[in-house]
């Protein structure tokens, strides 16, 4: 089934959850130990940005060391809603739109891009953490294939372009962003 760490409606956690029992472990790779283990909330934009919403984010899941013939490792790890991203409480197209244009002109023209009522503060947190985060994204893309030849060298900011060229040359075949900027943020944010 490979990778597989995020859902886009009910039906496919309903699937993925019928399935846990045939499904190895992402740390041990031990099958038949897998366990709903809960759910994780947190507040987000999606709907009214004023409104601090309460929401569902992703689906706790456990490896049991407990009876089985086969004890699993005892970890944790989440399958999240496709469309949010943790910490940053922002959509995922949001984030791209604003990392797109964050790489090629100042913070604040970003901020005006997206048109997005969180303050310009926060935008510059989020880049702070992209920012710091670059090597590691940089990195782990480097394990699934090499960079795209790229014209960022006359970018404002090129190493951050190329990471983003790279990071959107990795996952050619998702129209949406989420998939990418999910696995980045597990790359180097949720991972951190
Ligand atoms: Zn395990």
């Amino acid at each position: 089934m490979g990778e597989r760490w995020f859902y886009r409606s009910d039906e496919e956690w309903i699937s993925i959850a019928e399935q846990l029992k045939n499904t190895p472990c992402p740390h041990c790779h031990a099958r038949g130990t897998l366990n709903r283990h809960g759910v994780l909330y947190g507040f987000d934009n999606t709907n009214d940005s004023n409104s601090q919403q309460r929401t569902l984010r992703a689906r706790r899941i456990l490896c049991s060391k407990r009876r089985q013939s086969r004890p699993g490792c005892g970890r944790t790890f989440s399958i999240w809603l496709a469309h949010k991203i943790r910490r940053f409480s922002l959509s995922t197209r949001t984030l791209l739109t604003f990392l797109q244009h964050a790489v090629v002109g100042t913070i604040a023209n970003a901020c005006k891009a997206v048109n997005h009522p969180r303050s310009e503060r926060t935008f510059q947190r989020i880049w702070k953490r992209f920012d710091h985060t670059q090597i590691r994204i940089r990195t782990a893309l480097l394990g699934r294939g090499p960079p795209p030849e790229s014209s960022a060298a006359s970018a404002r900011r090129p190493e951050a372009t190329q990471v983003l060229d790279h990071l959107q040359a990795s996952f050619p075949n998702t129209d949406c962003p989420s998939q990418s900027l999910r696995w980045a943020a597990k790359a180097a944010v949720e991972d951190a």
